[in-house]
């Protein structure tokens, strides 16, 4: 990963958290607060407008600066899980880098610990982590098999589609969709969503390098 990489990414994120505005509205309206898009438009905006200042910088010192900005960005729940998620990865980069498939992979699962350890979430609790647990063992495993990078990227946006449409039958523990119990049943969780819309637009252009 260089860190043009990580300006076009975050251009295509902002771009595709727009284009996913209804849905992700809709969704955080019926089991949360409502806040769950502005949330990821403040936080795609915010990343887009420091292109300037993180163009010069190692990709690790990149993803470092995005953290600490996202964190008083994105605010609420999430900011502080997505932030942890750019510092540990940035941690994993800056100590291995992430030339390879494996050590993306690697990478990507250091991330993943980290909302895990800060969120005190896991597998099955309706949250973005049920998108972004599966898409990381997928990515490790497949990663591991040596896999053809476009197939590699392509299961892992299949990965990330089944997460997101298993949390709809899921009762939420975590966030404040725990409030409502099992009338959380029968709605896609806003966080599982946008962690979808963001594996796939990053896959899709990972796939064009
Ligand atoms: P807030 O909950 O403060 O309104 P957002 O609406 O931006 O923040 O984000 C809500 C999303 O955050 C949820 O849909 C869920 O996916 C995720 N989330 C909330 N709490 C946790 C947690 N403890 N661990 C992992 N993800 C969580
Ligand atoms: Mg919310």
């Amino acid at each position: 990963m260089n860190t043009e990489f990580i300006l076009q990414a975050a251009e295509a994120v902002k771009q595709a958290i727009a284009a996913n505005e209804s849905e992700l509205e809709s969704l955080d309206r019926a089991i949360g607060d409502g806040d769950h898009f502005i949330n990821m438009k403040r936080g795609s905006m915010t990343v887009v407008e420091m292109k300037g200042e993180l163009a010069p910088l190692t990709p690790d010192a990149a993803l470092n600066k995005i953290a600490m900005k996202l964190l008083s960005a994105i605010g609420g729940a999430s900011g502080p899980l997505i932030a942890s998620f750019f510092m540990a990865m940035a941690k994993a980069e800056k100590e291995h880098g992430t030339d390879t498939l494996q050590k993306m992979a690697a990478a990507f699962a250091a991330g993943v610990e980290a909302i895990k350890q800060r969120g005190k979430s896991d597998l099955g609790e309706k949250t973005m982590l049920d998108v972004l647990i599966p898409v990381s063992n997928k990515f490790t495993e497949m990663a591991g098999l040596g896999g053809n990078r476009d197939a590699v990227f392509q299961a892992l946006k299949n990965e990330a589609e089944k997460g997101m449409l298993a949390t709809k039958d899921m009762v939420a523990t975590k966030g404040s969709a725990s409030f409502l119990g099992e009338r959380a049943k029968g709605h896609i969780d806003p966080g599982a969503k946008s962690a979808q819309v963001i594996i796939n637009t990053i896959c899709d252009l990972a796939m064009q390098k």
